[in-house]
């Protein structure tokens, strides 16, 4: 027995509970010990009958008396099972409902430990506890569900907090030998942690709330630690083991700066200084690896496009791999715009090995299938830049020269993607950018290992969106207002309905349908509206999104798939519908959807939410404009739990830390830098890290 062993290596009961647990994320004997209670129940307080009042919450331990079921008739509960436990100092009621198998659990004569809320109870106001926790005591008195603080885990169906407990409470008893410390001893004294032992069995059971909270400290602080000396890690991997292909830059500035130059627009200073810190890495002989982060319509692409240009001057092929399809069509076309004229040949790749791929180049047409198999054939590369979806992929795309992979909006990639298309060539830079504002605190400890670029500055002349919470009493208000837009101004609109569950289900689809119905029938009967949501086919999704852009609709409903990349400059509304339910990061980017043309735009956020903390929440919007602030005062308003799409985003999940607490977090990473060059001498610590980095590469 290892504590890695998966559950299913163990008896039957565990084998039956192994698919349930599995969204539980429970797989090992270890999963369980990291299931981490959400809150304790405090029973500690052991009473005697004669002392209890009723509204307290106690634990009463003493024999039974008696047990039996009665059996009703006609009311939603068909039995209750009754208790009698007496104590030498009195009687109370015991009382169950729908538990019939309770009269086998639990015998006459048994001792047991009680633990729940005094009620009286009919006329006789008798005491009685209603549906109390219990269980059956051994010698030692010491219960698990009772008399103690007693841990309320996550749950789901078919798995309760009192199963767990018990599976929980075996394992920490039977194999606590088997729990091994690996942080140095030093480290544990100059921190004044508690082992790592102990802090497992605390969290769960602990003596009080402060051995709870210095268990959880410990643990936190040990997730952290290992996160950031994988980062550590990594960089010093990517940093030793892999030779570069330095690029000349010198050489061909002034064609760079020529190109710059050609630009309708100038650069803002944050992207001169992103472009300066690419030219510097990729002029040494060790690869870049460099995460460009810039909120909506900073202007990343064209950082893209320089860099590829850089690229081409040395003689060198790009790739530009986008997450959709829309967005790969839009910086093939932009980045052609750009670099054409200048003699660059671009290729875009879409579609997939199923649907086939289609390639298009040098404006030639899509489908033409001489140019399909030209690009397909490893021995023709006729490109200089390939812009794609996942297609690039493929493995029928080879590269002659791959000196420069950029990966657009990198957290809807995979670690096996980003991996896969940095094979192609012979260790090519990397350039990562992403629109996720990842809070500071939450980059230095997932991307220690890469170099970082913020665009903390919008281009010049950007409007600011002027946005508005809206409560319900001006919704007809404001649905007026919209409708002046549209046929006054000749504006579009987006209108944003949320995600009924948390992805793109077909409650949530019926849901947006329904709204479209509405709008379309009961409050704009005269205008023309479209429906677009992730459930729709591409090809769909394209038309929908093209009538758009044509203006044959005034109006787009929509879920939030709207919020990845769509460009539509003459969209000038976004009104966004039970705006507290999402995260105001998440509401930041859809409201990036308008504001890209000159005309003022605005964001009109709706909730029907009565309570004072979401609205105030939700206000922040209308005085901040930054995607990094927002996501900061999510992180503290709603918890790393809810910060928004976090799955999605590629940022891991924590389960005793909290990306909030910057304070562990510092210490964390300070205590990693300081013992990561030594890590050798800490054999113990070096394969835990080891297992940890193994652990945190396979879901992908
Ligand atoms: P994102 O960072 O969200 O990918 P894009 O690269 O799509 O942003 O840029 C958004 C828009 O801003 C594009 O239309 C682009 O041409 C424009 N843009 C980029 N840089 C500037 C700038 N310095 N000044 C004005 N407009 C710019
Ligand atoms: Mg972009």
């Amino acid at each position: 027995m290892d504590l890695q062993s998966r559950i299913t290596t163990g008896n039957r009961s565990l084998k039956m509970y192994a698919s349930r647990l599995e969204k539980l994320e429970i797989f090992t004997y270890m999963d369980f010990l990291f299931h981490l209670p959400s809150r304790y129940e405090d029973y500690s307080i052991v009473s005697k009958v004669a002392d209890v009042q009723p509204g307290e919450t106690v634990t009463i331990q003493g024999q039974v008396l008696d047990i039996k079921t009665n059996y009703m008739r006609g009311s939603r509960i068909k039995s209750m099972q009754k208790a009698t436990l007496v104590d030498g100092t009195g009687s109370i009621e015991l009382l169950w409902f729908n538990q019939p198998f309770l009269t086998r659990t639990i015998l006459p004569n048994a001792l047991i430990s009680a633990s729940g809320k005094v009620n009286t109870f009919g006329k006789s106001r008798k005491l009685s506890l209603q549906a109390p926790q219990y269980e059956v005591l051994s010698f030692d008195g010491n219960g698990i569900h009772t008399g103690r603080l007693i841990p309320v885990y996550p749950e789901t169906q078919g798995v309760t907090s009192k199963w767990l407990r018990r599976q929980i409470h075996t394992i920490l008893t039977e194999h606590y030998d088997l729990i091994h410390e690996y942080l140095p001893e030093d480290m544990i004294k100059k921190y004044g942690f508690i082992p790592f032992n102990q802090a497992l069995k605390e969290i769960h059971y602990p003596k009080d709330l402060d051995s709870a909270a210095s268990a959880r400290e410990r643990l936190a602080f040990d997730e952290l630690f290992l996160m950031q000396l994988g980062s550590n890690k990594r960089r010093a991997d990517w940093k030793e083991k892999q030779k570069g292909l330095p690029f000349v830059i010198k050489k061909y500035e002034k064609k760079i700066d020529d190109c710059i130059n050609s630009l309708p627009f100038t650069l803002t200073d944050a992207q001169r200084v992103a472009i300066t810190n690419i030219f510097d890495d990729v002029q040494k002989d060790k690869p870049m690896n460099r995460l460009l982060q810039g909120d909506v319509g900073s202007g990343k692409t064209v950082i893209a496009a320089i860099s590829m240009y850089a690229a081409y001057l040395n003689g060198y092929q790009s790739v530009l791999m986008a997450p959709t399809e829309i967005l790969a069509n839009q910086h093939y076309k932009s980045i052609l715009k750009l670099l054409e004229p200048l003699g660059v040949k671009i290729a875009l790749a879409t579609g997939s090995k199923k649907e086939g791929f289609k390639i298009k180049d040098l404006g030639l047409k899509n489908d033409n299938e001489n140019h399909k198999s030209s690009i397909l054939n490893p021995k023709s590369h006729i490109f200089n830049i390939l812009i794609g979806t996942h297609a690039v992929l493929s493995d029928k795309i080879t590269f002659n020269k791959l000196g420069l992979v950029i990966i657009d909006e990198q957290q809807r990639f995979g670690v096996a993607q980003r991996g896969t298309i940095r094979q192609k060539g012979d260790n090519p830079h990397l350039l990562t950018m992403t629109a996720t504002p990842i809070p500071r605190t939450v980059a230095l400890t997932m991307y220690g290992d890469l170099d970082l670029s913020y665009l903390n500055e919008m281009p010049h002349g950007r409007k600011r969106v002027k946005t508005w919470l809206v409560p319900p009493e001006k919704r007809d208000g404001a649905y007026d207002w919209i409708h002046k837009q549209i046929t006054e101004t000749d504006s579009q609109i987006f209108i944003v309905c949320p995600f009924i569950e948390p992805s793109e289900s077909m409650t949530t689809v019926k849901a947006v349908a329904h709204e479209y119905e509405r709008l379309s029938k009961e409050v704009y009967p005269d205008l023309k509206l479209g429906l677009l949501h992730g459930k729709l086919k591409a090809k769909e999704k394209d038309v929908v999104l093209q009538k758009f852009r044509d203006k044959e609709y005034d109006i787009l409903v929509a879920t939030p798939v709207v919020e990845v990349g769509i460009d539509i400059p003459n969209a000038t509304v976004i009104m966004i519908e039970a705006a507290e339910r999402f995260g105001l990061a998440q509401l930041h980017q859809l409201r990036g959807r308008v504001g890209r043309g000159d005309k003022q735009s605005y964001c009109l956020l709706f909730t029907e939410s009565k309570s004072e903390g979401t609205n105030i929440r939700l206000q922040a919007l209308e005085t901040v404009y930054s995607g990094a602030e927002l996501s900061e005062l999510d992180l503290k308003l709603r918890g790393h739990g809810n910060l928004y799409g976090t799955a999605q985003h590629g940022v891991p999940k924590l389960k005793a830390a909290s990306f909030s607490d910057t304070v562990l977090i510092q210490k964390a990473k300070h205590a990693a830098d300081e013992i990561f060059p030594h890590i050798a001498e800490y054999k113990t610590l070096e394969e835990k890290l080891e297992a940890t980095l193994n652990e945190n590469i396979s879901p992908d």
